[in-house]
């Protein structure tokens, strides 16, 4: 179609929290335990959301906690963010309200931002509770989801909630 949409959606977050895994989950439906920590890869993905066609460019970031100038760029690209901690690191938690300062600042106008607490497979070795993220999340005014890239638990639905706020600014399904 010539008018379809295209939407680029960037991953960002800690080392080790799992962008990649939740990337190759969601692109190839599978659970790679091993992803190589520097891969800085851009993927497209062609499908179909609530009977929409849509493109999507995902931006599978590498960086560490610490912002890179090439952060800024990929945020400069993106339409739309993913942000990813682990629920097993206090670390990560506490880089997503960087991260989300550092958009907010970059960006011009408000764009559509998700955080996902990663790793909910791993219970006897989580350290922050569903109640504290999503107190974070509410503060920032973003929605909040948990995820594992190894079960796929809300894997497909992450990206796709992200689409239905680029679509028309509401997260909710449409109902048929
Ligand atoms: P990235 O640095 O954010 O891209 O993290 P990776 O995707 O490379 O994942 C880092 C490590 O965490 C790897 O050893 C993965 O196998 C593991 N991992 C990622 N996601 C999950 C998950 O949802 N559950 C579990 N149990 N392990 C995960
Ligand atoms: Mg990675």
């Amino acid at each position: 179609a010539t008018n379809q949409e295209k939407h680029t959606i960037v991953l960002l977050g800690g080392g080790s929290v799992g962008k990649s895994c939740l990337t190759i989950q969601y692109l190839q439906g599978r659970f790679v335990q091993d992803y190589d920590p520097t891969v800085e890869e851009s993927y497209t993905k062609i499908t179909v959301i609530d009977n929409k066609p849509a493109t999507l460019q995902l931006f599978d970031t590498a960086g560490q906690t610490e912002f890179r100038t090439v952060e800024n760029l990929h945020v400069q690209k993106g339409d739309a963010f993913l942000l990813v901690f682990s629920l097993t690191s206090r670390t990560s938690f506490a880089a997503i309200r960087k991260i989300h300062d550092r958009i907010k600042k970059i960006k011009e106008t408000s764009v559509p931002i998700l955080v996902v607490g990663n790793k909910s497979d791993l219970t006897s070795e989580r350290l922050i509770s569903r109640e504290d993220a999503e107190e974070a999340a509410k503060k920032m005014g973003i929605p909040y989801l948990e995820t594992s890239a190894k079960t796929g638990e809300n894997v497909t639905e992450s990206f796709e909630r992200l689409v239905r706020l680029l679509r028309g600014g509401s997260s909710k399904r449409r109902d048929n």
